[in-house]
């Protein structure tokens, strides 16, 4: 691990403004999943911002009826409050099917969204990749790469890393908000349909942030009812990251919701494919997943996606089924 300096934050504003000036400066909070990139030189921050001491650990009901989670609110906190569990169930359920207790007691809000993808060629600073090291090449793109766990949709020919987070999936399903400060002091909201880049030219730039730029809070609009189920598919049952994530939202109507996790560099949904849960799983996917350029080891992404988000219909019928 290289040296680094460290200071604590006490104002938003002022910590962006410091992250923008200083260079090389990082924002740090839980460190679930810097910590460990720091270790294996793949971060190399020169600086450490510490913002754990801003106060922006409240979740607060907002005027219109929805949820203002802040930035530090920690995952399990965030899974265990009531109004998330009553009104956003499917939030609830993504935040406890990720990592392991511990790691959900440390995680935050802020830094779930932000944490960096586990494509193995990311990790393994011998290999080429575009994300850790910008043009050096994609590994996972090579002759009998192993890419199980990459991508198979809003790839590109320089990286097909997929977003780890599910976290994130939810929150793209209830159509977030992300709220930021900028070095400025001007604050923004990016909504989350906007806030994970593809990976196009440049996989190396994951977010719509700019230089310096802090998260805030995520905000949940008004709940929107329904039946809500998430379930993750996993190479082992706990403590491991998606193959395939399905959120659900279904409506007494027919009506509804779908997003994906574990196949696409970001949450991975679409109006259209919405549109299609009146004639059933199969209709969906086949819409969320056109285009799709699996590589030959991980095609199976597709059906495993049609009979999770199936099986799922099943379980979160609506009166008439
Ligand atoms: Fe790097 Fe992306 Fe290629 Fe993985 S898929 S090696 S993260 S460029």
């Amino acid at each position: 691990m290289r040296a680094f300096s460290y200071e604590k934050a006490t104002d938003p504003a002022q910590a962006a403004a410091r992250a923008a000036a200083v260079e090389g400066a990082r924002f740090i909070a839980g460190g679930t999943n810097l910590v460990d990139l720091m270790k294996l030189e793949i971060e190399r921050p020169g600086h450490l911002i510490d913002v754990t001491g801003l106060g922006l650990d409240g979740i607060a009901e907002t005027g219109d009826g929805g949820l203002r989670i802040g930035a530090l609110v920690s995952n399990t906190a965030l899974a265990a409050d009531m109004r998330v569990r009553r009104d956003y169930a499917v939030l609830a359920r993504a935040l406890v099917a990720g990592a392991s207790g511990q790691l959900r007691n440390k995680a935050t809000t802020g830094g779930n969204l932000l944490q960096r993808t586990r494509c193995p060629y990311f990790y393994d600073t011998a290999q080429a990749c575009n994300k850790r090291d910008p043009g050096s090449g994609c590994a996972a793109l090579s002759k009998g790469a192993f890419s199980r766990q990459l991508g198979i949709i809003g790839t590109s020919e320089h990286c097909i890393a997929t977003h780890p987070s599910d976290m994130a999936v939810a929150m793209r399903i209830l159509d977030a908000e992300v709220e930021t400060v900028k070095p400025s002091g001007t604050t923004r909201r990016i909504p989350i349909a906007d806030f994970h880049l593809l990976p196009g030219e440049t996989p190396h730039r994951e977010t719509a942030l700019e230089p310096g730029e802090l998260i805030t809070a995520v905000t949940l609009p008004a709940p929107v009812g329904g039946r809500h189920a998430y379930h993750k598919a996993r190479d082992r049952a706990s403590y491991a990251f998606a193959l395939v994530s399905v959120a659900l939202i279904r409506q007494p109507d027919g009506s509804g919701r779908v997003a994906l996790g574990g196949v696409a560099p970001k949450p991975w949904r679409s109006a259209e494919a919405d549109a299609e849960l009146p004639n059933g799983a199969r209709a969906v996917i086949a819409r969320l997943l056109e285009g799709a350029r699996p590589t030959a080891e991980n095609a199976f992404k597709i059906p495993l996606a049609e009979r999770t988000l199936a099986a799922l219909m099943a379980n979160a019928p609506i009166a008439e089924e």
